[in-house]
This record gives C-alpha cells, structure tokens and sequence, in this order.
C-alpha cells in the first residue's frame, strides 16, 4: 500500500485529535443537559410498565384509612410477593363527623344490618377505630409494622372547611414526606391516589395533595415524573365496563390478598369494639372493588394513550 504524505497523516492526525477534544467537552454537556431535563420529558408507557412490575423500593401514600383495601392492596401484595422493600404512609387522621353521625345518632338506617345504629361513639372514637381498620388491612397484606406510618393530618371534609391555607398546609406535608423518602430511597417508586382524574363530585383534597404535590417537584426537576403512579379509588363506583383510567394492570393472582384487606373494614362485631366503619362508610366502593384484580392507574406527564391494559 501506497504511503500517505507526511503532510496529510499530520492533517488527519490534528483533525481526530480536534474531534476527540471536542466530543471530551460537548459528550458531558448532552449528558447534563439531558440529565437535568429528563424530568421534563415525557415518561413512556414501557418504563412505567416494568416500575409497577419491579420497583426497586415501593413508597405508599394511602389517603384514608379505606382506601388502602379499595385501591392499593393488589399493588401492595404484588410488591410483597416479589420481595419489593415497602413503606406505607397513611396521610389522614381519619375524622369523619358523617360517618360518626351514621354511627351514633339512629338518625340514618343501615341498609346492612336492618337498623338505625346508635352506638357510644364520638369524633375520636370513629378516628381511632378507623385507623384500627387500617392497621388491621396491614396486617391482613403482612406489611411490617415498622413499614407503616401514621401521617396522622387532619382531615377536614367538607369543601367549606378545607381553605386555601389548610390544603396548602396538607399538601405541602405530603410534598415533605415524598422529598424526605427519596432522600434515603432514590430509586423509589412513589404510589399516590389519583387525586386529579379520579374523583366522584368534587376533588377530594387528601386524594389530590399527592398529585399536586408530585406535579410540584417533577416542575422543578427534583424527581422524574415516572418515579409516581396515580391509583384511582372512585372508579369502583362504576361497574367493570365503565371503569378506566391511563393504564390498568392485572394483579388478579392477588385476589386472595385485597379481599382479606376488605374484610379488615367489614369485621363487625361491636361487643369487641369492631364497627366496620369502611364498611359502613363507603359501602358501594368496598363491595365493588373485587372483582377481577384490576388496578386503574394514572401518571403525570406520559404520552400513551388512556385505558391501556397490561396483563
Ligand atoms: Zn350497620
């Protein structure tokens, strides 16, 4: 092979050495960049499948003390079986003056149990025993106790009553609790209530502060918006055929487990201080919600179209 010119070797050679220097200096650049904006980019539907299927570490946000056995229980069982590290944060102290009035006054019959219950119990009484149900949930899953958290932030029900400055107040310690998590689990994947899709009148604030306060820190780039999954609980008001959300999922292997949480809400037996308070407080949501292993889930800032279904 013929030699090349002394000149254009040195050429060739000052030209890659040119390339290299500054593909050393722009590569980093892209790297940062994308880095930094990749919370703004749209999160996949592929991505968002393998995160519920195998987070690293699973984080629950469960609004009420009921909610965890309509809408998160299949999830957390999943999670459980595949030996996914858990921690469960329970956000409402679980005060509900319209369900301490359907317990205690005999004003409002009980279609259930065929009477107008009057039972000794007050505001706190229908608090402690709520969260009793709760734990009793945990319990049922065999999440360890010392992975449950009792946030324990004061639900103030009515529209009226939930101000600007309380929901902020809400929020803003929900948005504490999320940065506080991912701190110490960075991989974390963050299961919320769909507070924004998922609603029956009007947003229910303890459902929505998750969402609002996740919608807050993946604007300022402080987590990836697939580092959160948005389960909606309402959706049990509607039969199979009309339930939808962004993505649903098939956890029917654990059938077995969501309805052992259910049951934590219907044990009912007042002589020992069971009341079945979920039960007696969202009836229709707790009887509709086995059925076939469904979870409905919502995510920020995706780009797949609504009611996709993995099995
Ligand atoms: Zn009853």
């Amino acid at each position: 092979m013929k030699e090349k010119p002394l000149h254009r070797r040195k050429l060739l050679f000052t030209f890659l050495a040119a390339l290299a220097v500054c593909l050393l200096i722009i590569v980093p650049i892209v790297i940062v960049y994308v880095t930094k904006n990749s919370a703004a980019l749209p999160v996949t539907y592929a991505t968002l499948q393998a995160e519920i299927d195998r987070p690293d570490v699973s984080i629950y946000y469960i609004p009420h003390q009921d909610d965890d056995a309509i809408a998160f229980s299949l999830s957390i069982a999943h999670d459980l079986a595949n030996n996914v590290p858990i921690q469960v944060h329970l956000i409402s102290d679980g005060a509900n003056h319209a369900l301490q009035q359907i317990m205690a006054t005999g004003l409002y019959h009980c279609e259930w149990h065929n009477t107008n219950h009057s039972f000794p119990l007050d505001d706190q009484d229908i608090s402690r025993i709520r969260t009793q149900e709760f734990l009793a949930s945990m319990a049922a899953l065999n999440v360890p106790p010392d992975k449950i958290h009792l946030m324990n932030l004061h639900d103030y029900q009515t529209p009226a009553a939930w101000t600007a400055d309380l929901y902020n107040q809400l929020k803003n310690s929900v948005k504490e609790q999320i940065l506080t998590n991912h701190a110490q689990y960075p991989n974390a994947l963050h299961h919320c209530s769909s507070g924004y899709y998922d609603f029956d009148g009007p947003r229910n604030p303890v459902h929505l502060a998750c969402w609002d306060a996740a919608t807050e820190i993946t604007n300022a780039n402080l987590m990836k918006a697939d580092q959160f999954a948005f389960y909606r609980t309402y959706v049990f008001y509607q039969p199979p055929s009309h339930r939808w959300s962004q993505m649903t999922m098939n956890f029917s292997q654990f059938i077995p487990q969501h309805q052992l949480s259910v049951e934590a809400y219907q044990a009912y037996d007042p002589g020992n201080g069971q009341y079945a308070l979920g039960m007696h407080s969202v009836p229709i949501l707790m009887n509709n919600t086995i059925v076939d292993g469904i979870i409905y889930l919502d995510f920020l800032n995706n780009t797949f179209p609504n009611n996709i279904t993995v099995s």
